[in-house]
């Protein structure tokens, strides 16, 4: 066994190489329970997504076509799904979203809190190019943050996750039955009532500010408890 402080915390991982202390501060690949890391997505939380993408569709809509609202429903349109597709391979679409105060608030609050803020976001399948669009507006709106893309954010370690995507909440806190969701939403809605996700509508800033001061004292093992 080795042992190393971070961060004033005594921690201890298995030896594996001689040289294996240094290693382990270099890499950080130690992950302990006092690791305070917090997740957040990009597109529809951080990065304004929707509202771009709307307002591109809006720009190359004909005058006898309806104005798209719902982007759920237009993927499901050929024509329509053919022009976002053609928006989103536009080169410095991604690196050019524009930041979302809401999202950005609940970033300074949990650095304040001196969680380990972390950047974790899906990457399209069939555009590599956003992979790096996402990294480069990481670095110029956030500053140095570790950055995951990935296809399964389930499988990513976090105290936290702020994700606007139900279904990716979900899938997170499968396999953290302790763990806190924050879910931006545009009104607080029933359909996605859970004990372990708490919606941020923008009104409610005291209380999701209360959900991050639990999550971060929380003890191993106990219950994530949201202040309601
Ligand atoms: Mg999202």
């Amino acid at each position: 066994m080795f042992c190393a402080r971070r961060r004033g915390v005594l921690v201890t991982g298995p030896r594996l190489i001689p040289s294996g202390v240094r290693i382990a501060r270099h890499y950080n690949w130690v992950v302990n329970a006092d690791e305070n890391i917090g997740l957040f997505d990009l597109d529809g939380s951080l990065a304004d997504f929707n509202g771009q993408l709307l307002a591109d569709l809006e720009m190359l809509r004909s005058p006898e076509e309806e104005r798209v609202t719902d982007l759920y429903a237009a993927e499901g349109v050929s024509h329509i799904k053919a022009r976002m597709d053609l928006i989103k391979r536009k080169p410095g679409w991604w690196a050019n979203l524009p930041l979302l105060e809401k999202g950005k608030r609940v970033l300074e609050a949990a650095r304040d809190l001196e969680f380990d803020c972390r950047v974790l976001t899906k990457g399209p399948r069939t555009n590599a190019q956003a992979w790096k669009e996402k990294l480069d507006w990481s670095f110029a709106n956030l500053g140095p943050l570790d950055v995951t893309i990935t296809f399964d954010k389930g499988s990513v370690y976090g105290k936290f996750l702020y994700d606007d995507f139900p279904e990716y909440c979900y899938r997170w806190l499968a396999h953290r039955p302790r763990g806190l969701v924050i879910m931006p939403v545009e009104r607080i809605s029933r359909q996605y009532e859970h004990e372990q996700i708490l919606q941020w509508d923008g009104t409610n800033f005291d209380q999701v500010k209360a959900a991050l001061v639990a999550c971060r004292e929380r003890e191993p093992h106990e219950p994530m408890v949201i202040p309601r």
